[in-house]
């Protein structure tokens, strides 16, 4: 996982435009590619190549004698177009002064092929001129001694394994040599460890030399690019430049490494010590957040994750009513209320008719309840706890229908849901008179003594690379503490909301900081859990985001790497973790609205006694 570690490096010091500062694309036979030149320079190759022959006087482009034809030239296909461009570059290859090397791979005998080609050349002084055009010569390299005949502008391709005097290796651009020279891996897993060390000696060897290392023939898919790259080979020879610089592009983003651990909790386990059902429950959704989420947050955490020293574990599967894949407002749904309904439903059936939340019906046998989001409180995994609207987006609705139902704390954000409307009701003011304590600042928190209160800050939800403090951990602790000191039981339902939003991001780094916060607030839980042997915490959540596979990883760096199938969310179950009285009954597989049923049952037990 170097790869990733340098990568994440550079980009902490500032690489340049999103790509990897050392990683270059060699674009191998480009000629032979249904658009020659135009495609591999659009992608900014570094090195773009081309067979030449010397036939009938002209310089034609083919792989072999047999298919020459004379109307493909080294100078209308490549010669001209480069001079067009760096025309309009103002003498430069590429806009951004980014070095090109047109690599001119001479397939008739060198020296005769190689003086026509200087005499062309001059014909076109702005490539000569051009600083960031390198022209080099790979195929039948006349002997390097011969070198310093050729004028300056004609640089080399060079091999390992030769003594390059100082004056022949300045004209030596990169060295090259054949993959299957030197190993008979496919690209598949890893490398063995003698393979790799065979290549990382000619990577070493070049690197010695100062020079940048190509191996040509080697496995062409993005496993092979990559562990190459973790060997250090800084060329990439490739048939496919548009899978290749799409990936250079996104490695930033899907990888990531962490700079510290943070510390698991480890719950106790203290079984003979929990009541037979549980009094009160924590519902924690992490919001997108599949096992590949929960799987980059631990490797990420060098092996360690609250969430996975809880032993009882289910599967959800999560389809909504209209749709094999759910959003969030039907998965919530599904958990609050029992029921499957349509994408985009809030706490109503697929008819439209409203349903009965867990959290109402707790809340009328008169238990206390909180809502936490790290997101907007009216956006649709929270607001299926509470209200009741066809239309998910209809979020001055969704917050009116707080004032009506109510828990008896709120924090979040989306304020202006509430006290910047449309309608111009003042639903803060109006809950301030309904008994509540209202705050828009989260830092004044640990101020609030009052036992409702609704916190509404959205400068306090932005996401954790961008700043927000321990904002689940400490709004659960709050929340807890209030409750503590009551005789009512409770419910809490906890949103982890940016997991998804990394998801859709296709940002590694965003699901997995967003990961390891909500297990932050996780072990907070689980800690009161163990103090309180009442509670029974669930961790789930309402689908996966991304449709996130892991490709790579190095537990004991901390690093991740992987990939995303899709920017919305993915069919796949999501896997269930419950700790406290009445975990056991969340074993197996199952569908998200057997979560409600299940709390539901564990609840009703405790009631009966
Ligand atoms: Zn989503």
């Amino acid at each position: 996982m170097r790869l990733v570690i340098s990568l994440v490096a550079s980009l902490v010091f500032g690489s340049a435009v999103g790509q990897s500062s050392q990683t270059m694309i060699f674009a191998h036979n480009d000629y032979g590619k249904p658009i020659p030149f135009f495609a591999a320079y659009h992608q900014q190759a570094d090195f773009i190549e081309a067979d030449v022959f010397l036939y009938n006087d002209k310089l034609v482009v083919a792989h072999t004698q047999s298919e020459i034809s004379l109307d493909r030239t080294l100078d209308t296909l490549y010669l001209k177009p480069l001079q067009q461009q760096i025309q309009k570059n103002r003498g430069a290859a590429y806009p951004n002064s980014k070095p090109l090397s047109l690599m001119i791979d001479l397939k008739s005998e060198g020296v005769a092929t190689l003086t026509k080609l200087v005499a062309e050349l001059k014909t076109y002084p702005d490539l000569i001129k051009c600083k960031s055009l390198l022209i080099t010569i790979s195929g039948n390299v006349p002997e390097p001694a011969t070198w310093k005949r050729f004028p300056e502008f004609i640089h080399f391709d060079g091999r390992p394994g030769i003594e390059y005097t100082p004056d022949q290796l300045k004209r030596i651009r990169l060295i090259s040599t054949s993959f299957s020279k030197h190993s008979s891996w496919n690209g598949k897993g890893v490398l063995t460890a003698a393979e790799r060390l065979e290549i990382e000696r000619i990577v070493k060897e070049a690197h010695e030399k100062q020079r940048p290392i190509r191996f040509w023939g080697a496995p062409d898919f993005e496993n092979a690019w990559i562990k190459l790259m973790e060997a250090g080979v800084d060329v990439i020879n490739t048939d496919r430049v548009d899978a290749l610089a799409d990936l250079l592009r996104q490695i930033p983003q899907r990888s990531f490494t962490s700079q510290r651990k943070q510390a698991a909790y480890q719950p106790l386990y203290e079984v003979t010590k929990w009541t037979d059902a549980p009094r009160n429950v924590i519902l924690m959704i992490g919001d997108g957040m599949g096992l590949s989420q929960l799987y980059s947050g631990y490797t990420a955490n060098f092996g360690s994750l609250s969430i996975f020293n809880i032993r009882d574990i289910g599967f959800s599967i999560t389809t909504a009513s209209d749709s094999y894949i759910t959003d969030s407002a039907a998965g919530a749904t599904a958990m609050a209320t029992g029921k499957k309904t349509n994408n985009r439903f809030i706490g109503v059936d697929s008819l439209g008719n409203p349903l009965i939340s867990i959290l109402e019906t707790l809340k009328l046998s008169g238990a206390a309840t909180a809502i936490i989001s790290n997101g907007d409180v009216t956006d649709a995994t929270p607001a299926a706890f509470y209200a009741h609207q066809r239309e998910r987006s209809l979020s001055e609705a969704i917050a009116l229908d707080f004032t009506a139902s109510s828990s008896t704390i709120l924090i979040g954000g989306g304020k202006a849901h509430f006290s910047n409307r449309s309608d111009r009701k003042d639903l803060l003011a109006d809950l301030r008179r309904a008994g509540y304590a209202v705050g828009t600042d989260f830092d004044s928190i640990d101020s609030f003594t009052a036992k409702k209160f609704v916190l509404l800050d959205d400068s306090a939800v932005v996401s954790k690379l961008k700043g927000r403090g321990n904002f689940l951990s400490k709004s659960l602790e709050k929340t807890l503490s209030v409750f503590r000191k009551q005789p009512e039981d409770f419910f809490v339902l906890l949103e982890g909301a940016q997991i998804d939003w990394g998801g859709h991001n296709n940002d590694m780094g965003y699901v997995v900081t967003e990961v390891l916060d909500f297990d932050q607030a996780v072990a907070t839980a689980l800690r009161f859990a163990d103090d309180d042997r009442e509670t029974l915490v669930i961790v789930t959540a309402d689908h996966e985001t991304g449709g996130l596979s892991i490709l790579d990883g190095d537990i004991s760096a901390g690093s991740v790497y992987g990939n995303f199938s899709s920017n919305d969310h993915s069919a796949v179950m999501v896997p269930v973790f419950a700790y406290g009285p009445g975990a056991q009954h969340f074993r197996g597989i199952y569908h998200n609205t057997r979560i409600h049923d299940l709390i539901q049952e564990c609840l009703s037990k405790s009631r009966k006694h």
